[in-house]
């Protein structure tokens, strides 16, 4: 019976744990074990999202000084913070926070679409707490507001907790549109390839047109995976607007059905 778990000509080497390298069981017992173990591996620091993230925002703010009615010398201890803004937020550092160095290019997109998908982008979500210093006001930290925060984590814990691609690639998707294509559910799963983006067929042309006019400034300098595609004629599902910035390329970096 234990056999049967074994069938598939799966990886030997499970992964490296503490330096320890993890191998596929002869006994059924640990075969299991190191299985679970390799599903364990974590990939995402799904805590680090609560964390502060004021080196991945960029913040606008004015500053005051009444310095002669606080009394300051040559340094300057008075200075406060008026109007604090959040002007933009660089999701990709913020999935380099979250995401190990050892997750899986799959996966880090994922983490990005779920982030974008959720408006981290958006200010209203994010909330700058300013502190007295001796040197006058400064920014202590900016960290996500609740409810958003419990959001993002739940969405994160379905990304670490899916076994196959597909599964982290629906979370992202419901995250950004609140549901699944049908067209997507036929698929077995999913992967990241290389085409040119010549052979990739547009399905929404009229949305197409529209993204391709708006000339997507955050993706100028976009170089990882411009969208999904789906069947033998890669109709391009999701990523109009990468696709429309990087369509000049020779070769292009997509998520393809398998
Ligand atoms: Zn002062």
């Amino acid at each position: 019976m234990m056999e049967q778990l074994y069938a598939e000509p799966v990886t030997r080497i499970f992964g490296i744990i503490n330096g320890i390298i993890v191998r596929n069981g002869k006994s059924g017992s640990t075969g299991i074990k190191n299985m679970k173990t390799k599903k364990n591996i974590p990939v995402i620091d799904i805590d680090a999202i609560g964390g502060d993230f004021r080196y991945s925002l960029d913040i606008d703010y004015a500053t005051e000084r009444h310095c002669e009615e606080y009394g300051c010398d040559n340094i300057c201890r008075c200075q406060t913070i008026e109007n604090a803004m959040i002007t933009s937020v660089d999701i990709p550092s913020i999935v380099d926070v979250i995401c190990y160095k050892k997750c899986d290019e799959f996966t880090r997109y994922c983490v990005n679409r779920v982030l974008t998908g959720l408006k981290l982008y958006d200010s209203k979500n994010w909330h700058i707490d300013i502190q007295r210093s001796y040197y006058g006001e400064e920014i202590e930290s900016v960290k996500l507001e609740n409810p958003k925060l419990d959001e993002i984590k739940a969405k994160l814990r379905q990304i670490k907790d899916a076994t196959t691609y597909k599964e982290k690639l629906f979370v992202a998707l419901k995250a950004e549109y609140g549901y699944i294509l049908d067209v997507l559910q036929e698929y077995k799963n999913f992967k990241i390839t290389n085409v040119s983006p010549s052979d990739i067929r547009i399905g929404a042309d009229l949305h197409y047109r529209k993204v391709n006019q708006e000339k997507s400034e955050c993706y100028k300098n976009w170089n990882g995976i411009v969208g999904l595609c789906v069947g033998n004629d890669l109709r391009l599902i999701d990523g109009y607007h990468r696709y429309s910035v990087c369509k000049d390329k020779k070769m292009i970096k997509i998520i393809a059905s398998v």
